[in-house]
């Protein structure tokens, strides 16, 4: 089945959770802890933000990513955030969180997979000897309190209110858009450029890079 039936959406909580399960393993290519935990973090962070129609929601829901993982991929099934779409903001912390933002009303919940709620798997599943499987039908049956930490959060301005200006690199001439420049001194430089980099400089590049074409 899909998410989207003809004309109008069901609301996230409409659905049985195997149905949202399944449209999350489709998308993401398999049945993992990760999905059913990323199903559980949709439904809570959703009803917390007071999105029940989320793929309706089009830019009116945001979620702030902070692990590219397994789970990351059920929020974006169930969603249809994206990156492309700028609703979907993927921070590399490594954390199992993310944060669900209705940008109508402003509301903003983090949801976290509780550091307990791993070592506590085999409990909940006690005859499941493999621990994976015992971890995908525990993250299903443990009470929402005990997988997940869910607060009330406030996203810093400029985060997801950038404006769509673009300015030029002073060191590589490459375009910067949405204000993610920065300032040294009297110059304004992309965030690679200033030292963040996560491509090594071109001497420390074991292949040569490639010659300039002749003008
Ligand atoms: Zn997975
Ligand atoms: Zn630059």
């Amino acid at each position: 089945m899909t998410l989207v039936a003809e004309g109008e959406e069901m609301a996230l909580s409409e659905h049985a959770f195997d149905d949202l399960l399944d449209a999350a393993v489709r998308f993401h290519g398999h049945l993992c802890p990760g999905q059913v935990l990323g199903v559980r973090m949709t439904l809570a962070g959703c009803r917390e933000v007071g999105i029940g129609r989320a793929r309706q929601a089009g830019k009116d829901l945001v979620v702030l990513v902070e692990i590219d993982r397994c789970a990351t991929d059920a929020i974006q099934a169930l969603t249809g955030v994206s990156l492309g779409k700028r609703t979907l903001k993927h921070l590399d912390y490594g954390k199992m969180a993310a944060t669900f933002v209705n940008m109508v009303s402003g509301t903003a919940v983090r949801v976290a997979a509780r550091e307990t709620a791993r070592a506590r798997a085999a409990e909940w599943a006690p005859f499941e000897p493999d621990a994976r499987k015992a971890q995908t039908l525990a993250y299903r049956h443990m009470p929402e309190g005990e997988l997940l930490k869910i607060e009330r959060a406030v996203v810093r301005p400029g985060w997801l209110d950038r404006r769509r200006v673009r300015v030029c690199c002073d060191c590589c001439g490459e375009g910067i858009n949405y204000e993610r420049e920065v300032r040294v001194g009297e110059r304004t430089l992309c965030r690679p450029c200033s030292g963040e980099s996560y491509l090594l400089p071109p001497c420390a590049r074991s292949v040569p890079a490639p010659e300039e074409p002749p003008s």
